[in-house]
């Protein structure tokens, strides 16, 4: 394919992004134009308690009615899988939602910037996945962070794409050890690997949700068709209730015009399944994990951690169900 830096590119002319998006076009919503900028969203009245609060008195985000499970996906890597899990995650934890992280990629990134464990001989996912050992064995408490958990990944995890292939219902583990734990939780958001084995179809069929991060550059959009024709196949066959409920344009650079073509492409085909929040690239950002920390605590005022905060309160006033 073309090189970025030799070829002029319009992103809708590309045939790559045709590719990319035929095969969901013919099903989402009309294009509805938005304004490629980070608003705050308006905050509304809390819609569905579940039975306590939800956080910041007038600004209380609303509870969903039960546990909403989402898979953030996209088998590219560095596209923003990682920081938009945990960021969103811990936005949500802070108005009022008891929300649990599980780091499904052997890299453990999404571990590190929660501050929790993940070397050595820590229980992690892959016990969980592979030995049946129950989740609530291998949770831990964010710290400094009193509703946030973390479901840490070791490097044994590596291993799992492979052994899970003999065990039985391979595809459906996850989704078994999150069953007794849901009641725990308002959000389950389950950080994948970059690769559609697996483990991210442990993802997909152990959620109701898919949220995919698509950086606002040009090969970003390479493979998305692929993840969403997996998307479909799970569907159809492993897992009735999943359906792409957000995307996420993340590391925007308001400075070129490519960002906000591929930004308005992706507007033009998937309408309001994109968060009218965008996220920018901000330094914080990428600085934060290695404190072991959320943009949120590490620098609240931070383009990046406003840009979050507003996609946390865009995603917890949707509806919870299509
Ligand atoms: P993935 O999980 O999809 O591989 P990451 O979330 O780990 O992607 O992001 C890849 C790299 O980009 C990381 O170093 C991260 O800190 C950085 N990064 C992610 N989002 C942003 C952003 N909006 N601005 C600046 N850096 C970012
Ligand atoms: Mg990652």
């Amino acid at each position: 394919m073309a090189n970025v830096t030799q070829t002029p590119l319009n992103p809708g002319d590309s045939p790559l992004v045709r590719e990319a998006l035929s095969s969901v076009v013919s099903r989402e919503t009309p294009a509805t134009t938005q304004p490629a900028v980070t608003q705050p969203a308006a905050e509304q009245p809390a819609a569905t308690q579940r039975g306590g609060t939800s956080g910041d008195g007038d600004n209380a985000w609303p509870r969903p009615a039960k546990c909403r499970v989402i898979a953030v996906a996209n088998q590219k890597g560095g596209v923003g899988k990682t920081t938009t899990s945990v960021n969103i995650a811990a936005a949500l934890s802070m108005h009022g939602q008891r929300v649990l992280v599980v780091d499904l990629d052997p890299q453990g990134n999404a571990s590190t910037a929660l501050a929790t464990e993940h070397r050595g001989d820590v229980p992690d996912v892959y016990q969980v996945l592979v030995d049946d050992l129950p989740m609530v064995e291998i949770v831990k408490q964010v710290p400094e962070m009193p509703n946030l958990y973390c479901a840490p990944a070791t490097i044994d995890l590596a291993g799992a794409e492979i052994e899970l292939v003999s065990l039985v219902a391979r595809e459906a583990r996850l989704r078994r050890a999150l069953a007794a734990y849901e009641a725990e939780f308002d959000y389950i958001v389950i950080d994948c690997p970059p690769s559609l084995g697996l483990l991210t179809v442990n993802a997909l069929v152990a959620a109701e949700e898919v949220m995919i991060p698509i950086q606002c550059e040009y090969y970003a959009l390479e493979g998305l068709g692929q993840l969403l024709r997996n998307v479909d196949l799970i569907k159809a066959h492993l897992n009735p209730a999943l359906r792409l409920s957000t995307i996420v344009l993340t590391m925007y650079d308001g400075r070129t015009r490519l960002a906000s073509q591929v930004a308005d492409e992706v507007r033009s085909h998937f309408g309001e399944t994109v968060l009218k929040t965008v996220i920018p690239r901000s330094v914080r950002l990428s600085e934060a994990p290695s404190y072991g920390q959320s943009v949120m605590t590490y620098d609240p005022g931070s383009s990046g951690a406003m840009a979050y905060m507003d996609a946390a309160r865009e995603i917890a006033h949707r509806a919870t169900v299509a």
